[in-house]
């Protein structure tokens, strides 16, 4: 018997795969049978697309202009975010675990006619040859997926150049936003499909921001993103109880 048969054999093979790669099947799965439509706006995705303009408008506004600039958009899926910031002059390479997610950003090229670099790897696994090499690197709303969210924060600060600009965004924790994120957006506008988020991986603004000064960041701004369910739009503002962007750069 194998070593990997024997410890899978004790745990479940779920639990061996997260403490071997910081990757949930679960949660990759859930990715991969919704993929083909990454680009439908009005499908579970809609939300990313409805809320992408804004992200990528703050991205700009706290790191400066794109062009040029090497990223790394880390849990890239289908590529909305990925393409907007190609779109926008950077040098863009997209990472993921989910191949069917990125077989949809791969042929969504032909259609947007961006340059795009897309590699099926893990975050942890991509920092070991990529020390200090982006300028800017994205991770967003990946972190509530992860069984643990401080390794890749951890390999994003080793992959950043000690100039450069690092993002993440996720759900904060809290009754407001299990009362949002999960039963409103899943059970009650069926925005999202139920099952999406779990609360117990919601993460608090002062938990990541702990998380960033261990790993030798310093957090210059948190922005809320707040969701109307009568206009259906979102903005971003001072409310950080339930979504939330953060911006770093290395200490
Ligand atoms: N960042 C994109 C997609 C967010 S959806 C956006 O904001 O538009 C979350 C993505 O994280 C999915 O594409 C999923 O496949 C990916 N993901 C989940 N766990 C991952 C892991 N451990 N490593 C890399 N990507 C992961």
């Amino acid at each position: 018997m194998s070593a990997r048969e024997s410890v899978a054999g004790k745990n479940s093979t779920r639990e061996y795969y997260m403490s071997q790669l910081n990757v949930d099947p679960l949660e990759i799965e859930k990715f991969q049978s919704i993929a083909s439509r990454w680009w439908d706006r009005e499908s579970e995705f809609k939300p990313l697309h409805d809320i992408n303009p804004q992200r990528v408008g703050y991205i700009e506004q706290q790191a400066g202009n794109l062009e040029g600039r090497k990223i790394l958009d880390i849990g890239c899926g289908g590529g909305i975010l990925t393409e907007s910031l190609a779109a926008n002059g950077a040098d863009v390479t997209g990472i993921d675990m989910a191949d069917m997610s990125l077989r949809v950003a791969k042929l969504h090229l032909h259609e947007s006619q961006l340059d795009i670099e897309y590699q099926m790897i893990s975050a942890e696994e991509f920092a070991e040859s990529h020390a200090e090499t982006f300028d800017v690197i994205t991770c967003l709303e990946m972190l509530e997926h992860v069984p643990d969210p401080a390794s890749i924060v951890n390999a994003a600060a080793s992959m950043l150049k000690p100039d450069g600009d690092l993002f993440f965004s996720t759900i904060n924790r809290n009754p407001k936003s299990f009362a949002l994120a999960i039963v409103g957006a899943e059970y009650i506008l069926n925005m999202l499909p139920k099952g999406t988020h779990e609360y117990q991986k919601f993460i608090k603004p002062s938990e990541l921001s702990k998380v960033a000064r261990d790993n030798q960041l310093e957090v210059v701004d948190i922005t809320g993103m707040t969701y109307n369910p009568i206009t259906r739009h979102y903005k971003l503002g001072r409310d950080i109880d339930v979504n939330y962007l953060m911006h770093c750069r290395t200490l």
